[in-house]
């Protein structure tokens, strides 16, 4: 088998594969010697393409590069890519993935979208439970950056209410194994510095249409509780009070009101976070979570793989909860040793683990080097 047809096979074109020794000699047994205390994790974005058959084969090249846990895209804040009773569903995806992977060893973690929410009825039925920025806009009308920035607004407890009821579908299907929250944060205030350019845009400070959420019940229980109506702050972004209320919206929906419906039904609670989390108002390191994956894309801040390190120590100390920590690496910023390089980093700076962002982006080599890294061959 040459390489292009493995990469066929990892699905990197989708195609089906004919060959019948279809793994290379370096990834066809199980990793041995991999250390027991680590867990690596791939997030899979939707993919309905592949057959059941290529999907037993890409399980069985995750699992022997090291791979534990796996994280399908199953909400994208637009479709279901399960069977739910209320979002509108694309495909039953993780119902014909999940006995596959559980069959490879392989843990099956719903990764779904938590605060956007592009569901046309739900914008147009419920415009009032969307985020509203400084300047008095709705993200249903002038959402920041892109188009899908239509984030819901975190004090509302018909907000609470949706985001649960996806939560607890997924947390009814008895073979999965955890759900992980993604985009469980305000809109970036702030983006990342690597990113402003991709945007044209510089964020020296914190700019008004960048800045949420200022709608009637956000200030109104801000005001009931300080005496102080957020939009009359001359520099909303020095008040002390008015970022911790922020931050404590969404360490609410984690702690007291996804956490519980997870772990009633004996499930784990992970989420994909950010190392500059005050620019999207999300405190992780006060999460009550069984797993953080901290999206430590170097790139992004115009940093290397020693940041990765570096910020995965800090984080790991940070937790309030002592949640382990999974460095999220972005494949596609890293070459082959770089991948290497940087699992290891991650573990010696007491790294729980790694998790790969993302399956689409892992070559042959890849997957080689992180089989070496989380091995000792
Ligand atoms: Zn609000």
């Amino acid at each position: 088998m040459n390489r292009r047809e493995f990469a066929r096979l990892i699905g990197l074109t989708g195609a089906g594969l004919a060959a019948k020794k279809f793994l290379p000699d370096a990834l066809a047994s199980h990793a041995s010697g991999k250390n027991k205390n680590k867990k690596e994790w791939v997030w899979i974005g939707t993919d309905t393409s592949a057959s059941p058959d290529e999907w037993k084969k890409r399980f069985e090249v995750m699992r022997n590069a090291g791979i534990d846990a796996i994280l399908p895209e199953i909400y994208n804040s637009r479709e279901a890519f399960y069977e739910s009773k209320h979002l509108p569903v694309g495909e039953p995806w993780l119902e014909t993935i999940l006995p596959i992977a559980k069959d490879a060893g392989l843990e099956v973690h719903a990764w779904m979208w938590t605060m956007p929410c592009n569901v046309p009825a739900i914008v147009e039925k419920n415009p009032e439970w969307f985020v509203v920025n400084r300047l008095g806009e709705s993200s249903t009308i002038k959402p920041a950056y892109v188009s899908y920035y239509k984030f819901l607004c975190p004090s509302r407890p018909e907000v609470w209410e949706f985001i649960g009821k996806t939560v607890s579908e997924l947390s009814r299907i008895s073979e999965l194994d955890g759900v992980h929250l993604d985009y469980i944060r305000y809109p970036d205030v702030i983006l990342p510095v690597g990113l402003q350019p991709k945007y044209h845009i510089v964020q020296d400070k914190e700019y008004p249409q960048y800045d949420y959420c200022y709608c009637d019940v956000c200030r109104g229980d801000f005001k009931k509780g300080t005496g102080i109506d957020p939009k009359n702050l001359d520099d909303p972004s020095s008040n002390i009070a008015w970022n911790q209320f922020r931050y404590n919206r969404v360490t609410h929906i984690v702690n007291d009101v996804l956490r519980p419906i997870v772990h009633k039904s004996g499930k784990k609670l992970t989420a994909a976070v950010f190392p500059n989390w005050k620019d999207v108002r999300q405190q992780w390191s006060h999460w009550k979570l069984d797993g953080a994956m901290p999206m430590l894309y170097a790139r992004y801040y115009d940093e290397d793989v020693s940041w990765i390190g570096k910020e995965t120590n800090e984080e790991v100390k940070s937790q309030k909860y002592h949640a382990p920590v999974y460095s999220g690496l972005s494949v596609g910023q890293l070459g082959d040793e770089d991948l290497s390089n940087a699992v290891l980093v991650s573990f010696a700076s007491g790294g729980s683990g790694v998790s790969l962002f993302s399956a689409a982006s892992m070559t042959f080599e890849k997957w080689q080097s992180m089989r070496k890294a989380v091995t000792e061959e």
